[in-house]
């Protein structure tokens, strides 16, 4: 191999690092070699991040003069690179990300899209500007950020496709774009996530999501046979290789979602001693406990145990919850003949506050109490609710239909029938099953949290060696 000319940063240029400084008043006293990492580590271990921000910049600026003095004329002269160019874009991205944590907490967030700008002639190839897409996506995700803007962003990436090679990309894409998909591109796009990633963590979630398009299609018993399958995949590994940290949590969810589709209360109880195990760990913050809370609230409320449900519901609100907690301590309050209890509960939930699969379960819980109080005004409201929902799936259509049907019924007699009744229990379907899986980036915690993300990619190790020569 003839040796190759070492690619170097010209003195007066912007540094590759985007800081927006000139190279030869940045980057090149610190440029760490095969360190690469040690002192971004080091400096983030005692705490000092503006010395963790130097670091990682010389990270950068270290990587990219590696890729274009070795992949980018690899690239050029063709036919060899592409397998380079992948190892080159995950690592860049990894220390990128590492960047983006550091202008987070080092309160130079507004700055960060223009460094990302920059960052775009770093490798010249299309796979890397997917990867500054994604970043800038997630920029607009940051609190008071704004959602349209980052599927705007992660629309420049171009179409994302079954063949997409970037994982990330496409754990992000699930996240901002699944709900208007039709479901064979759900599982192409479900199948391929799990194609590229073996980590038991990403099985668990990613297999749990394909069960729960076959539920929601209402393909109940093909969803509770992939259940059956990963569940049986952890039992077989979980002795050699204990589950951690989020595992344990999907772990719970899947026990949880199989044992509500088949009605098997031992799988449910089994599912409440996943996340009762979890909150006796001491890593979650209020809204992390507070979760976990409503979990455990669902284990127990799809087991009929409503006496524990709601115990477990009222610990979310008291913890912070959200409004959602509130729609199913009124539901606890119904199934146990409370009816004007639940009326008042239900009452006070704030509806316009609550995402679309929530609300839908705010309609169909009201729409059950509307039918067990019998009262006409309330039975009214139900039926313009449910004229006016418009669930894309078809297992909640059907739903909605059907209590519809009930509540027109019930205004019609002036009393609930024995069906109409059986028809408004918790039996008749689920609605937050349709967000149980929250198909979020699976990372680091529980469903998608700016802050854990944030975390996650401050520590997250970049894979692969770096590419110093070839
Ligand atoms: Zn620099």
């Amino acid at each position: 191999m003839p040796i190759r000319k070492k690619w170097k940063p010209k003195w007066s240029e912007p540094c590759p690092c985007a800081s927006g400084k000139k190279y030869k008043d940045c980057c090149w006293r610190r440029l760490p070699d095969f360190d690469i990492g040690k002192a971004y580590t080091a400096a983030l271990r005692e705490k000092n991040l503006d010395r963790a921000l130097l670091a990682t910049r010389a990270d950068v600026t270290q990587y990219t003069i590696w890729h274009k003095t070795n992949t980018a004329p690899a690239l050029a002269a063709g036919g060899v690179g592409l397998q380079l160019l992948r190892i080159d874009v995950n690592a860049l991205g990894a220390y990128v990300g590492r960047l983006s944590s550091l202008y987070f907490h080092l309160g130079l967030w507004k700055d960060w899209p223009a460094v990302l700008d920059r960052l775009r002639t770093n490798i010249q190839h299309p796979a890397w500007y997917r990867k500054i897409a994604y970043y800038l996506s997630f920029y607009y995700l940051s609190p008071g950020g704004d959602r349209a803007k980052a599927r705007q962003e992660l629309a420049k990436a171009g179409p994302i496709t079954k063949k997409e090679e970037d994982l990330e990309l496409l754990q992000l894409y699930v996240d901002l774009e699944f709900d208007d998909l039709p479901f064979a591109a759900r599982m192409e796009i479900l199948d391929r996530i799990l194609e590229l990633d073996n980590d038991r963590e990403n099985q668990l979630q990613y297999r749990g999501a394909k069960a729960v398009q076959y539920f929601m299609i209402g393909d109940a018993q093909t969803a509770a046979q992939q259940l059956a399958e990963v569940i049986g995949f952890v039992r077989q590994t979980e002795a050699d290789e204990p589950l951690e940290g989020y595992e344990k949590h999907l772990y719970g969810r899947l026990l949880q979602l199989l044992g509500s589709l088949k009605r098997y209360k031992s799988t449910l109880k089994e599912s409440a001693l996943q996340f009762h195990a979890l909150l006796l760990e001491d890593r979650w913050t209020q809204s992390g406990r507070a979760a976990i809370q409503r979990e455990l609230g669902d284990s127990y409320r799809y087991a009929d145990e409503w006496d524990q449900a709601e115990m477990a519901y009222r610990q979310a609100i008291a913890l912070g919850g959200s409004h959602l907690d509130k729609v199913h301590v009124a539901e606890c309050l119904l199934y146990r003949k409370q009816i004007d209890a639940a009326a008042t509960e239900i009452d006070t939930v704030k509806r316009e506050t609550l995402p679309r699969h929530e609300f839908e379960d705010f309609v169909f819980a009201y729409a059950a109490i509307a039918i067990w109080s019998a009262k006409t005004d309330r039975l009214t409201e139900a039926k313009t609710l449910l004229r006016a929902l418009g669930p894309a799936e078809p297992i909640f259509n059907d739903r909605r239909l059907n209590l519809l049907l009930r509540v027109t019924e019930t205004l019609a007699s002036g009393t609930p029938s024995a069906v109409a009744k059986a028809d408004s229990t918790p039996k008749g379907g689920l609605a937050t099953v349709a967000s149980f899986f929250e198909l979020k980036p699976n990372i680091a915690g529980i469903g998608f949290n700016f802050n854990a993300m944030i975390d996650y990619f401050a520590r997250k190790k970049t894979k692969g060696e770096p590419n110093k020569s070839d």
